[in-house]
């Protein structure tokens, strides 16, 4: 993993940087609802003007596909960013940009720091075009990149871009690269993965990666009963892929030549009803019935993954334990989660998590700040549990 920082392009004085950022926020009656994604934006901002450069920001906001639609402009965004930076912010609006393309000028000056309008207002983004990427570079002296989240795509401003231009990892990026290459790249062993969540059609790619890697792999949530059936246990009325019966039975194979130790709920809590405080009862796994449905891991497997976790170094965690979302059947999560989180606090594990609903179920947990490192990129986290090189890193790395 070899790409470079901010700190290595030296005095940025005179300089402007395009910055791919991640300013993809939830919005609520034109309000920005949840500001994570903007303060992330906020060390590399600091890291260039400290530098003594100036910044161009350019990112997506939802899937305009190519087309201007007013309801997915950025414009709303800044105020809430300027906020964050503490300081002015400028917009760029995408007729400002036609004509400063298309005439070498701009008929206003630039602030220090703005903000292009939303890249997928152009078609050429997502196409990864190479003039797109040409009219980009015009804006800049030097490219940043720190949009992890929009790395596993190919898209003009996180690819083609990145060729035109010196190109480095933004301080947000660079942090998301360190952490997650100790935790699979090259991390410390013995490793444990959790991998948990709905289904296991969603993940298969991300077991067949893990199984190669990792010394534990832990199996948990919904997915887990497809491998308990694939077992010859009666999951009754569970979640459950019968389907891939025999792919569970293949990855539980190859676990096995690679030398990964495959871990399965031994206990587990079942109700009739899919919902929260539903009647509910802690069972052994061979006495599941008919109409019952597994919801949660029980106490005994919490107990004896917490052991796991303990002779471990590294730990990377993707899904929860099990239908998180209502109690009780929050406990095997929450458990496993604390259990995480003390050993990371002792120092003696590395623990790095990510995806929508296990980032949910660790905020749950209360144990979000203990984490080493907790992902916020949905879909370009889990194809780097699978192993995949995304390509906005890739073009970093050249
Ligand atoms: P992530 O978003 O972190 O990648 P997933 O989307 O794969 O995680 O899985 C999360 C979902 O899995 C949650 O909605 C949770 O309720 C569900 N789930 C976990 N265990 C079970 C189970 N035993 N039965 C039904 N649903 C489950
Ligand atoms: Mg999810």
């Amino acid at each position: 993993m070899a790409f470079k920082r901010i700190s290595d392009l030296g005095d940025l004085t005179g300089k402007r940087a395009v910055v791919r950022v991640d300013l993809n926020v939830p919005m609520q009656n034109g309000k920005v609802s949840d500001d994570t994604r903007l303060q992330a934006v906020k060390p590399t901002v600091d890291a260039v003007t400290a530098a003594g450069g100036e910044v161009v920001l350019l990112a997506h906001f939802g899937r305009p596909k190519g087309h201007v639609v007013p309801e997915m402009s950025l414009r709303p965004v800044v105020p809430a960013l300027a906020n964050i930076l503490g300081r002015e912010v400028g917009f760029i609006s995408n007729e400002d940009f036609d004509k400063y393309v298309a005439n070498g000028e701009w008929h206003f000056p630039l602030k220090p720091v703005m903000v292009l309008e939303n890249t997928r207002y152009y078609p050429g983004e997502e196409t990864n075009d190479a003039a797109l990427a040409a009219n980009f570079a015009k804006l800049g002296d030097v490219y940043v990149n720190d949009a992890f989240s929009a790395a596993h795509r190919a898209h003009a401003s996180t690819e083609a871009l990145a060729k035109l231009l010196p190109a480095v990892a933004g301080e947000t990026m660079g942090a998301e690269l360190e952490a997650l290459n100790n935790a699979l790249g090259v991390p410390e062993h013995p490793v444990v993965a959790v991998v948990g969540g709905a289904k296991v059609s969603s993940k298969l790619a991300v077991l067949e990666n893990l199984v190669e890697k990792v010394d534990h792999l832990i199996i948990g949530g919904g997915m887990a009963n497809t491998f308990l059936f694939a077992q010859g246990f009666s999951v009754g009325a569970s979640l459950c892929e019968k389907d891939l019966k025999d792919t569970a039975l293949r990855i539980l194979e190859k676990a096995k030549t690679s030398g990964c130790n495959v871990h399965l709920p031994t206990d587990v809590v079942v109700a009739t009803e899919f919902k929260a405080h539903a009647t509910n009862e802690v069972k052994s796994l061979d006495k599941v019935l008919e109409g019952e449905m597994i919801l949660d891991a029980g106490p005994d497997t919490v107990a004896a993954l917490s052991g796991v976790l303990q002779v471990c170094k590294t730990l990377v965690w993707n899904g929860p334990m099990g239908a998180f979302e209502m109690e009780p059947f929050d406990a095997a999560t929450v458990g496993l989660a604390k259990a995480a989180s003390a050993l990371s606090d002792a120092g003696s594990l590395l623990t790095v998590a990510g995806g929508g609903d296990t980032v949910a179920a660790l905020a749950h947990a209360g144990v979000k700040e203990k984490f080493t490192h907790i992902s916020t990129a949905g879909g370009a986290f889990l194809e780097w549990m699978e192993g995949k090189a995304l390509p906005g890193v890739v073009a970093l790395e050249q």
